[in-house]
């Protein structure tokens, strides 16, 4: 049986995934052992910075990230809760990862370790994790430096600030403002946009620009 099988059938059947960690990769990456194999799991939804980057070498706070994230689940047992789609295109298994007492995806956002990374069709838990996120950013935790409103845009969209644009700062801080992607699409819109009738999924604005094209009907904010 192929493990695209495997996983899908113990989804099914509601039997929980469980392994023991035997080793922690980077801030998000781990090797979970489960039963005679190991498998490399990513967790869903978040984005930690590499700790050792194949190009850009060691970053700080990617260090900091594998630290904590080795605390959290290293030698531990893990359960993991699978999304829609259960692995990536490195053959990794896409999770939830939960301790006795974490849901460990969810604590590396909530102390800024994590930035929020939302792949479709994996976001069972998204407004969850921007919440998350959002409070991390207020209370400038972790990688968060600087303390920031968050606003919604909706349709039509009224600029970020006002006051901040009239004191000749024009940029908009794309990591303060949601916007929505679909299921399917390769756009984002704003709030209202008849685009959003079927599947509407928030993501920062910081996130969108970087991996969807901007709607030509609502018109939000650009690169
Ligand atoms: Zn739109």
């Amino acid at each position: 049986m192929s493990r695209l099988l495997i996983y899908a059938t113990l989804v099914m059947l509601q039997t929980p995934i469980v392994g023991t960690v035997e080793r922690v990769i980077d801030g998000d990456t781990i090797r979970v052992r489960m039963g005679d194999r190991v498998e490399t799991v990513r967790y869903i939804g978040v984005d930690t910075p590499e700790s050792v980057h194949p190009t850009r070498g060691i970053e700080p706070f990617g260090l900091a990230a594998s630290a904590l994230n080795r605390t959290l689940v290293e030698g531990r047992q893990v359960r993991l809760e699978l999304d829609v789609e259960s692995c990536d295109r490195y053959g990794r298994l896409l999770a939830y990862v939960y301790t006795d007492s974490l849901f460990v995806n969810a604590e590396l956002l909530r102390r800024g370790y994590a930035q929020l990374m939302t792949v479709p069709p994996n976001v069972r838990h998204v407004e969850a994790f921007i919440r998350l996120q959002r409070e991390a950013r207020r209370s400038g935790e972790g990688l968060w430096a600087i303390e920031a409103g968050i606003q919604v845009a909706s349709f039509p969209f009224q600029g970020a600030d006002s006051e901040k644009a009239s004191s000749g700062d024009d940029t908009i801080d794309g990591d303060d403002i949601i916007v929505f992607i679909t299921r399917t699409g390769a756009k984002y819109h704003l709030a209202g946009c008849h685009h959003l009738k079927h599947s509407r999924i928030p993501i920062p604005l910081s996130e969108a620009r970087n991996r969807y094209e901007a709607c030509r009907i609502c018109k939000p904010p650009g690169k």
